[in-house]
């Protein structure tokens, strides 16, 4: 169990390393790159083994999700550093001719990365790609809600990168409260609303930046026109991946009326080909992380007062079957919380406005799914929602290209990494003039008069 004190000591030791500048160097950011590398190849097997503990995740959503996406992360970082580390030109206008203007990336000092439970490896690891790109030191503390995952982590980032300048402190909110008390140059922080909040506000006493990766309602439109088993297809993945425990799942779907029942029934169907007649037998259907959220979801079908489709449960291993609410009332419990689980509300909805109006009252959600292949519909809906990261005709396969920026919009976050975006999140990228001496323009200095003022008007 960390001190306050161990905190304090450890944290002023990252500083330390900091301050000497070794960090900036392009090679050490390199080698850092690749010790992490090789904790993902040489401990792959490892790593899903405590996954499985944590979440009976299966070794191929292990891989695909958490320890293969960091390596394409690392991979991506590695190619593209040198070309993000360089000053970006830019232009310059006549009042300040003759000079140069760029903008010069530079790292930010230590990066405070709070992983959440659901992605317990590739929620500390991503961002610390990013905080390594950008040339920082870091403090991590994995959930402890997965013991499996953060003690390996504890063990193994010691063995692969530079000590002076990582430390992973392992607790729950006692140990948070404490980190939460110092100051860092940044906190990077994935999890639920109301602890991004306790974030945000210990943050304000050092006015230190945050970024909040969090979650919400996300919708996930299906149009008439559109090819319903392939869509019904994505959906299963992105729903029940995980047992449906991923901030990106889609969390309710709209529906076109005159395809709703039709479309129920090929759920069921692909529902029967991916995990089969009894899913608690299934090796690739995961579990849910504690009891208290196994309660939780429980009551999201009980006081459903909807058609229910599947719901069988078992206590003892925290198994849900994937379950179908349909038509379930605005107002039922379902409804008015993020799900993070096996369920799936089905709504119909009679034409687009009436879709738009529905995604419109709630909060901004991190993703939006719409399901369509007339180009008119995608526009309409790229035009009137708002939402972190939109995703058409398919659901969470948006998140394997690191060139697309990652984050949320009001309630689901601030702040986007993956990619260059990570490694900017996590520079101050700082804005430089140089100038010489020759072509002093004298006209910007007192004492003005018309003249000088017309001639500025020009230039400026
Ligand atoms: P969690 O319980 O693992 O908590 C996240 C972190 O907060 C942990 O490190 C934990 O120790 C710390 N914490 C918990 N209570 C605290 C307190 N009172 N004070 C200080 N620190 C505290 O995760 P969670 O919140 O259950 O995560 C689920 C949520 O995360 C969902 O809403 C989901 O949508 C969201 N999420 C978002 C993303 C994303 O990338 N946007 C990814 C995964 C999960």
């Amino acid at each position: 169990m960390h001190t306050l004190e161990d905190i304090e000591s450890t944290l002023l030791s990252l500083k330390n390393t900091f301050a000497t500048g070794k960090t900036k160097a392009y090679q050490w950011r390199i080698e850092q790159l690749n010790g992490l590398m090789r904790l993902c190849e040489v401990h792959e097997k490892d790593i899903c083994e405590a996954l499985s503990l944590d979440l009976r995740k299966c070794y191929t959503e292990a891989y695909l999700q958490e320890v293969g996406y960091v390596k394409a992360d690392i991979k991506h970082t590695q190619k593209k550093l040198k070309k993000w580390m360089k000053p970006r030109r830019v232009s310059t206008p006549l009042l300040a001719f003759p000079a140069k203007s760029f903008h010069q990336p530079e790292p930010l000092g230590v990066v405070f990365i709070m992983g959440a439970w659901n992605f317990p490896f590739q929620l500390v690891l991503a961002p610390l790609v990013a905080a390594i790109g950008a040339g920082n030191c870091a403090v991590m503390k994995p959930s402890e809600l997965t013991p499996h995952t953060s003690k390996l982590i504890a063990k193994l980032v010691p063995q692969y990168l530079d000590s002076d300048a990582f430390a992973v402190v392992e607790g729950g909110k006692e140990v948070s409260t404490d980190l939460l008390k110092q100051r860092f140059d940044h906190i990077f922080y994935t999890g639920g609303e109301v602890v991004g909040k306790i974030v945000m506000k210990a943050a304000s006493q050092y006015l230190t930046p945050v970024t909040l990766e969090l979650g919400g309602k996300s919708p996930c439109i299906v149009d008439k026109e559109c090819n319903l088993l392939v869509a019904a297809r994505r959906i299963v993945w992105g729903k029940w991946s995980n047992a449906g425990q991923i901030c990106i799942a889609p969390d309710y779907l709209l529906v076109h009326e005159d395809i709703k029942n039709e479309f129920v029934d090929t759920l069921k169907q692909v529902l029967l080909e991916q995990f089969g007649d009894d899913p608690s037998q299934s090796k690739d259907y995961g579990r849910i992380i504690n009891d208290a959220h196994f309660k939780r979801l429980l009551a999201y079908i009980e006081t459903s007062q909807c058609d229910v489709i599947g719901g069988k449960h078992d206590t003892d291993s925290r198994f849900i079957e994937p379950t179908l609410l349909v038509e379930p009332k605005n107002s039922a419990l379902v409804m008015q919380e993020e799900i993070f689980g096996p369920i799936l509300p089905v709504i119909s909805f009679s034409d687009h406005q009436d879709a738009l109006d529905k995604i419109n009252q709630g909060e901004k959600p991190l993703a939006l799914y719409l399901f369509t292949g007339n180009d008119d519909v995608q526009q309409r809906y790229l035009l009137n929602t708002s939402s972190g990261n939109v995703c058409i005709n398919d659901t969470m396969i948006f998140m394997s290209n690191s060139n697309l920026a990652f984050g949320g919009v009001g309630n689901s976050g601030m702040g986007r990494y993956h990619g260059q975006s990570g490694f900017d999140l996590l520079s101050n990228v700082k804005a430089v003039m140089i100038r010489p001496f020759i072509l002093d323009v004298f006209i910007r200095y007192a004492p003005f008069n018309k003249f000088k003022l017309t001639l500025l008007k020009f230039l400026q």
